[in-house]
């Protein structure tokens, strides 16, 4: 039984604008997309509404820190809960903003996409220099900084070396998520990941947990089949069937539009209310498609599997392949439903 204090983590989209416009960008920001900015007043309105002991805000975008008013807004939001957290492509923060970051101690997960010639191929030419500066000036700043990493078929080979990049920068944390269809992505079929690849994602991150076990770099996830190669956190737990891992949607994390809709995850565009009409209350308990994913017989593709409770597989992928939200991810080697992403012709 999900209640409202399982909720932890709310992102919220604090701008659509951006400095950049790069290619597999969800939101489909680029620089001029400022005219519908949220404005402070609805942004605040939100952050009242989700305010909470063990709550978490992340501001993303586009670029949170085009936005003029953006150190006011991070203000505003830290009165309503526990933690807030950036994630900025790190290119637009000054001395005052990292300063400022350092001294409320908001951590920045910034955006590197790969060694120079995938993230620049993804993000510009140039913007993996000015982005390892920009690492480089926030962790001087004292800035906890995270470095967040897209695994497409073309930085597949490199996974190891951006944990040893993000190492050498002195940041805490790097998180890898796989490529997805969605925004600008949905244009780049050639670069997702195929069944094959996704196994090969995770046999090396499940070899980059155990090599950093002891290290100060955490390696960390946003994959859910990621979690299907690491030793269980607690076997009896697993045994239980208790969630340990994987998808948060529905669960734990939530995702707000500038305009208060709220949606299970980025990629799931299916609007779960809206958090400007409705309280929080109402959108988390009672909204139809948050409340789907909270029965594992809901999952009709994965509901038999041993990896149910710490993987689901990714309900966004299993949409946008075949219409079905409990459907198959087609990247899950271990389903026997022979729906699989295979290597473009
Ligand atoms: S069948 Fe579902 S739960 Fe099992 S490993 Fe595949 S995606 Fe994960
Ligand atoms: S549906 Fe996919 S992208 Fe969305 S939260 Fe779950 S694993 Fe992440």
């Amino acid at each position: 039984m999900v209640s409202l204090a399982d909720l932890t983590s709310v992102t919220v989209v604090v701008t659509r604008n951006c400095n950049l416009r790069c290619r597999w960008c969800f939101e489909d920001s680029a620089p001029g997309c400022d005219r519908q900015e949220p404005e402070f007043p609805s942004l605040v309105r939100i952050f009242e509404r989700v305010a909470g002991r063990g709550r978490h805000i992340t501001f993303t975008g586009g670029e949170p820190f085009a936005r003029a008013d953006i150190l006011e807004l991070l203000e505003a939001a830290r009165r309503h809960v526990d933690s807030v957290g950036v994630t900025t492509n790190g290119l637009l923060v000054d001395d005052d903003g990292a300063a400022f970051l350092a001294r409320n101690r908001i951590p920045a997960a910034v955006s590197l996409d790969g060694p120079p010639e995938v993230n620049d191929y993804v993000r510009g030419r140039g913007n993996f220099e000015r982005t390892v500066e920009a690492v480089r000036r926030l962790v001087a700043a004292g800035v906890a900084v995270n470095i967040q990493t897209v695994v497409s078929r073309r930085s597949l080979p490199f996974l190891a070396d951006m944990a040893r990049l993000a190492a050498s920068l002195g940041v805490r944390l790097i998180a890898f998520q796989r490529l997805m269809p969605f925004g600008r992505g949905a244009r780049s079929a050639g670069d997702l990941l195929t069944t094959e690849d996704a196994r090969r994602a995770a046999e090396e991150y499940a070899r980059l947990v155990a090599a950093h076990s002891h290290g100060p770099l955490r390696i960390k996830t946003k994959d859910p089949l990621h979690y299907t190669l690491l030793p269980p956190r607690d076997g009896a737990q697993l045994a239980a069937g208790a969630v340990t891992g994987g998808c948060r949607a529905g669960l734990s994390a939530l995702f707000v539009e500038g305009d208060g809709t709220a949606l299970a995850c980025p990629f799931i565009r299916v609007p779960a209310g809206n958090l400007l009409a409705q309280s929080l209350e109402q959108v988390w308990l009672e909204s139809r498609v948050l409340r789907a994913f909270r029965s594992r017989s809901n999952y009709v593709a994965c509901r038999d599997c041993t990896h149910w409770p710490r993987c689901r597989g990714c309900r966004a992928y299993a949409l946008e392949a075949a219409g079905d939200l409990m459907g198959t991810d087609p990247l899950c080697w271990h389903s026997l439903a022979g729906d699989r992403r295979r290597e473009p012709a």
